[in-house]
């Protein structure tokens, strides 16, 4: 029988392979799994977000005893997966927490902005601070306006620092040029270990 093991959201996509096969080598017990069984041909698994629930679908027909097996023999990919899904924050949805954050937000960012600005020389831009999915900042050059995701309130502030610097950084240079990064060097030499913690997941 084959399988099919995923992290929801995750990148960490995992083909399994046979049921019965091993894997792990781990002592430790069982993982709690909910099961749900379909038509369908293979075993599949799926580690969700944000509690790390682990949801296994399987064959009608399929013996408890293979899909347990199965279970174990994933038991050191699921501890992982949980360990990212637990650490993964469930994306804003409009709610309490959007306006707490953009409450805290229109207090924190305008005074960091405006320190970033002048030390960057330029005219504070205008601002939107707004719920984003794909994006942590905008700016538009030409406007002058920069717009902040809400998401980043609850990240590291030093990570919302970088946003802030980047898109200042756009008013010089609209593009990802070298002279944009030079800009970065010059006024945040760091952002590279800012950019990869900010982009970790
Ligand atoms: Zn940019």
């Amino acid at each position: 029988m084959s399988t099919d093991l995923t992290a929801s959201g995750a990148r960490d996509v995992f083909e399994g392979s046979d049921a019965a096969g091993s894997g792990g080598g781990d002592s430790g017990g069982m993982p709690e799994y909910v099961l749900t069984r379909k038509r369908m041909k293979h075993l599949r698994m799926t580690v969700k977000a944000p509690h790390g629930t682990v949801h296994v679908s399987a064959p009608v027909r399929a013996r408890q005893r293979d899909i347990d097996a199965f279970v174990m023999s994933r038991r050191d990919w699921i501890l992982k997966q949980q360990k990212v899904a637990v650490e993964m924050p469930v994306p804003l949805t409009a709610g309490p927490e959007t306006e707490r954050l953009r409450r805290e937000m229109r207090e924190s960012v305008p005074p960091l902005m405006e320190y970033w600005a002048d030390r960057m020389g330029l005219e504070m831009p205008t601002l939107t601070l707004r719920r984003m999915t794909s994006r942590w900042g905008t700016c538009n050059s030409v406007k002058r306006h920069v717009t902040i995701n809400l998401e980043l309130g609850r990240r590291d502030p030093e990570l919302l620092e970088y946003v802030i610097v980047h898109e200042l950084a756009h008013l010089y240079e609209p593009n990802h040029s070298k002279r944009f990064y030079a800009v970065m060097d010059k006024y945040l030499p760091e952002w590279q270990a800012k950019r990869r913690e900010l982009n970790r997941r």
